[in-house]
């Protein structure tokens, strides 16, 4: 790799999975690499530490400017004190840490 262009490794300790090019967390990072840091993201790589094994996608423009635009209209929705739940955000409930205290599940 060149030495201006940096690999986005995430260290992992859980099991394998797929590393989709549209990763929300790895392209979080590359934008913060890209328009913050003046690196050049070229991989965003997972690596598992119990199998030593690494996945790695190339880094395209096109995701981290989406994964930009989901942050910023996130980000104004938070500052208007938009917090409508939609049937999508609805999905994740299952895995969020605040089911025990969130007002619009039903107890
Ligand atoms: S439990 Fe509440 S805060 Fe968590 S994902 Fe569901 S609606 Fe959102």
């Amino acid at each position: 790799m060149d030495n201006d262009k940096v690999e986005i490794i995430d260290y992992k300790t859980g099991s394998i999975r797929n590393l989709p090019q549209d990763d929300l967390q790895l392209n979080l990072y590359a934008l913060v690499c890209r328009d913050y840091l003046d690196l050049i993201p070229a991989k965003l790589s997972l690596y598992f530490l119990k199998i030593n094994q690494k996945t790695s996608v190339d880094v395209s423009n096109l995701y981290i400017d989406l994964l930009k635009n989901l942050v910023l209209n996130t980000a104004d929705k938070i500052l208007s004190q938009n917090f409508t739940i939609t049937q999508e955000s609805l999905q994740n409930c299952n895995d969020c840490c605040y089911q025990k205290i969130c007002p619009k599940l039903p107890n």
